[in-house]
């Protein structure tokens, strides 16, 4: 099969024909139809992530066909848990010590093929093409997570308008909260497309707030828009960093975090995520931006994002 292989940090994906994959105990081997682009692949292949396996296949947000039943499922970051540490008996199983995650520590979906844990797939929603369910399997259901941890918020910034924002803007406003977009400085692009989706507000994240909120979520990796956001929130506020890697925070002072201010960190998910975030789409439809690329121009794709040139979701389009 055709393949992207990460063969060494910091090295571009080669292009490989790697045989397909063998389905182990409890596997399903899927077709893949789309692959879409995470920032998380960008902090593996940039090696800011250690111990990434290698050689590896990238992409955690794979939609494709069981070649066994030909069931349309989804495949995210989480692939595989122990079920028996002190997280996974307390149901929370996205802090499990020994966990595997696609993409990562177990081959992705940067490939014709795919063989992953049935227990760590979802069925994707008749009402999404595969192209638009991909970027739903980590932008989607990490956000969601991230999101749900704003608790009752009426006021949410978000800090980095890129594909989780997009779809979490839609929910946040279909759940009557009001989303404040904070851009990099002058990225008319990613403004409009905030507003687009339902943000009541976009500017850049030099800018001062136009009403103090109650809760903020951090999707960009920069560490500064952490202080930025603590000065945006008011008393009892909470920001949630929402990405798996993120630039050192500045110190700052204590009166921002002062008031029962939250500062906290969302890691990976659950299953019972994905229950949540799949039941929730039933009664909303999302919609995102994205641009396609083919597998062989996963290092485009790869490259676009890191430039801050996508507005929306990268998706690599493999069937
Ligand atoms: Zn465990
Ligand atoms: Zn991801």
């Amino acid at each position: 099969m055709r393949a992207m292989i990460l063969r060494r940090p910091n090295a571009p994906l080669e292009t490989a024909d790697v045989p397909i994959p063998r389905a182990k105990e409890g596997q399903v081997v899927l077709r893949v139809e789309c692959c879409a682009v995470c920032r998380t692949d960008l902090h593996v292949v940039d090696g800011e992530l250690a111990n990434a396996k290698l050689p590896l296949i990238p992409g955690h947000q794979i939609v494709g066909r069981d070649v066994q039943s030909g069931a349309r499922l989804g495949v995210p970051w989480l692939g595989w848990t122990c079920g028996s540490c002190r997280y996974c008996l307390a149901g929370r199983e996205n802090l499990c010590d020994a966990a595997r995650f696609t993409g990562y520590t177990l081959d992705g979906g940067y490939a014709e093929y795919v063989a992953a844990d049935a227990r760590f797939c979802f069925a994707i929603p008749d009402a999404y093409s595969s192209e638009e369910a991909a970027p739903l399997l980590c932008a989607g259901l990490i956000g969601f997570r991230a999101y749900r941890m704003t608790g009752d918020a009426k006021r949410i910034g978000f800090y980095g308008f890129g594909s989780a924002a997009q779809i979490l803007a839609q929910i946040a406003s279909s759940d009557g909260r009001e989303v404040y977009a904070f851009t990099r400085d002058g990225d008319a692009a990613a403004q409009e497309h905030a507003r687009a989706v339902g943000a009541v507000w976009a500017g850049g994240a030099g800018q001062r707030a136009p009403a103090e909120l109650d809760a903020a979520i951090v999707f960009a990796p920069a560490g500064p828009l952490v202080v930025t956001a603590l000065s945006h929130v008011g008393k009892g506020g909470v920001v949630v960093c929402a990405g798996i890697h993120m630039s050192d925070i500045p110190s700052f002072p204590y009166s921002l975090l002062w008031g029962e201010r939250t500062l906290r960190s969302v890691a990976n998910l659950t299953r019972q995520d994905g229950i949540d975030f799949f039941a929730r789409l039933k009664t909303l439809r999302v919609e995102t931006e994205r641009k396609r690329y083919a597998l062989e121009d996963a290092n485009e794709a790869l490259r676009a994002l890191r430039e801050g040139e996508i507005v929306g979701t990268a998706v690599l389009e493999i069937a």
